[in-house]
């Protein structure tokens, strides 16, 4: 449950209430807001709950306790009404400005991974993408590059001033992608990994959590809580398109969970719409239109040799592809009264 403090309470009638909290046996998970405090409370059995509330609510410091209906609460509106923003060393992910995050899809070589950087840096994407480790449907195709590949996109993050987004597939390794990434990737196949997700909360790294192809929007913000509720606030939540009937384009990207996901959670609310559609002549106007529903960020493929790409060349953009995608997104952004 939800415990919404008077305007007027007083640290002491704040104190009085955790303790109250915490003597029942919850868990006290306090915001100290300049207006208002909101304390959540978490672990008591259902039966407990109705006793508990009309208590506390019977407190004139108390001005009102919401039940927790949805099977979410950290990742809930309720909870926190504003939109959570994530500041990555100085990259602000859910402000006014929307994040672009670029790279290939895959840490192939140093060079090929600096000549994407390089580009989508000058392009104006402050944060750059690649996979050091690959998650595959095929047990034959190439699985990354490793811990070579997390030291290639942190010398070349630090050599350009971008923030480093990569995936983390192994739960044993969730330690050491932090000690090269600043922002932990957990990929779609990985959305259920319930240990992964338990282990990715223990951290402050920023998570970014991409939406299970065949989950449902509930299913995937009950995954963003389990990261939540381990002690990382820093969740941003992706969508990558799920799997539907339709086989023209790769995935289908589903564009109205932007908005259905952002009445629904404070989270920042990336799209991916590279992975979305699978083809790179759509990559550009699924960019725009993720950018006029309100995502709060992109995450897009770039190879600086798409046809040479061991994976995902034909939805990777060239360089100059993005360098445009960064022109014509400007003024879609500017429309909707963000920046880039
Ligand atoms: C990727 O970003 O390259 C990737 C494998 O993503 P997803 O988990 O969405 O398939
Ligand atoms: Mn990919």
């Amino acid at each position: 449950m939800i415990v919404v403090m008077a305007a007027h309470a007083t640290e002491l009638q704040i104190q009085d209430v955790e303790k109250r909290i915490q003597d029942w046996g919850y868990g006290v998970h306090p915001i100290y807001g300049s207006e208002r405090t909101v304390i959540g409370a978490v672990g008591v059995p259902e039966a407990d709950k109705a006793r508990y509330m009309e208590s506390l609510e019977s407190l004139p410091y108390v001005e009102q306790v919401i039940a927790i209906l949805r099977p979410y609460k950290f990742a809930s509106r309720d909870y926190r009404a504003e939109n959570t923003d994530i500041d990555v060393k100085g990259v602000l992910i859910g402000g006014n400005q929307i994040a672009m995050m670029a790279g290939p899809c895959t840490v192939e070589t140093y060079e090929q991974t600096w000549e994407s950087a390089k580009a989508c840096k000058e392009a104006g994407a402050t944060i750059l993408r690649g996979g050091a480790y690959k998650p595959s449907t095929s047990p034959y195709s190439f699985h990354g590059l490793g811990v070579e590949g997390l030291k290639i996109l942190k010398d070349i993050g630090d050599k350009l001033d971008m923030r480093v987004i990569t995936e983390v597939m192994d739960l044993r390794n969730v330690e050491l992608v932090c000690e090269y990434a600043d922002i932990l990737q957990i990929g779609t196949r990985n959305m259920q990994n319930y240990d992964l997700l338990r282990e990715v909360g223990k951290v402050k790294t920023p998570v970014m959590l991409k939406r299970g192809m065949s989950s449902k929007i509930e299913e995937w913000l009950q995954a963003a809580e389990y990261i939540l509720l381990g002690g990382n606030p820093n969740v941003m939540l992706c969508e990558r398109g799920i799997r539907t009937f339709e086989t023209i384009t790769r995935n289908t990207l589903d564009l109205s969970a932007v908005p259905a996901v952002k009445e629904l959670t404070h989270l920042p609310v990336i799209v991916d719409p590279s992975q979305g559609t699978g083809k790179r002549s759509l990559v550009m106007a699924l960019t725009k239109a993720a950018v006029a529903v309100g995502a709060d960020g992109l995450i897009i493929e770039v190879h600086p040799h798409p046809e040479q790409a061991i994976k995902d060349g034909a939805q990777s953009l060239t360089c100059e592809n993005f360098t445009q995608l960064m022109r014509e997104l400007k003024p879609v952004a500017e429309a909707i009264g963000r920046s880039l």
